[in-house]
């Protein structure tokens, strides 16, 4: 079988590990300080139930709530991942409107998403619950995970998560 080509935008407020967890996936390592300025694409080959995916990770520099969305966010990307942190609740909140701006640029009730609270091992920070970042995600019928890039924790889930919830919305039935 040939190698699916996938493309994932990651999406969130700055410094709440975007980066950290894109370097995390392909790399395999915990960067400790990252430009949080620039924009970077990683590739990334994968492999689940025999079928191979050639990964590219858009890690955009970061959204507020007056970002304007790149229109090419729409129209090449396959699925995101949007990144708050659960010591910000900034974060949270933002990761709400970049949430509804996608659903408008997209046009579409649906676009696949993954929803991660970050730095989950800060727990003594904590100011977003787990049961609200699941409440959002409920809401907008994805899948949500509490991550930690600096442990290395669920990340892998969350980028294998994601490519699942992109055959589903192309009509593929997923066995998981
Ligand atoms: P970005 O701006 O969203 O790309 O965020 P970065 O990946 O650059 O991370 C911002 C800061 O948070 C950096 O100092 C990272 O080392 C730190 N950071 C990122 N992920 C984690 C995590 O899971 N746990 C902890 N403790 N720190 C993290
Ligand atoms: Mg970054």
């Amino acid at each position: 079988m040939l190698p699916k080509q996938r493309k994932i935008a990651i999406m969130g407020y700055r410094s709440v590990g975007k980066s950290s967890l894109s370097i995390q996936f392909v790399e395999g390592q915990f960067v400790d300080t990252y430009d949080p300025t620039i924009e970077n694409t990683f590739v990334k080959t994968t492999k689940i139930k025999n079928q191979e995916y050639d990964l590219k990770l858009v890690d955009t520099a970061g959204q507020d709530e007056y970002s304007i969305l790149p229109i090419q966010y729409s129209m090449d990307i396959h699925g995101y991942v949007l990144v708050y942190s659960i010591t910000s609740p900034k974060s949270f909140k933002i990761i709400q409107i970049i949430y509804d701006k996608l659903l408008d640029m997209a046009g579409k009730v649906h676009v696949p998403v993954v929803l991660v609270g970050n730095k989950k091992d800060l727990d003594m920070d904590r100011v977003v619950t787990q049961m609200e970042g699941q409440k959002l995600a409920d809401s907008w019928k994805s899948v949500f995970f509490e991550s930690s890039a600096k442990q290395n924790e669920c990340i892998a889930d969350i980028f294998h998560t994601m490519l699942m919830e992109i055959e589903k919305a192309n009509g593929n039935t997923v066995v998981q």
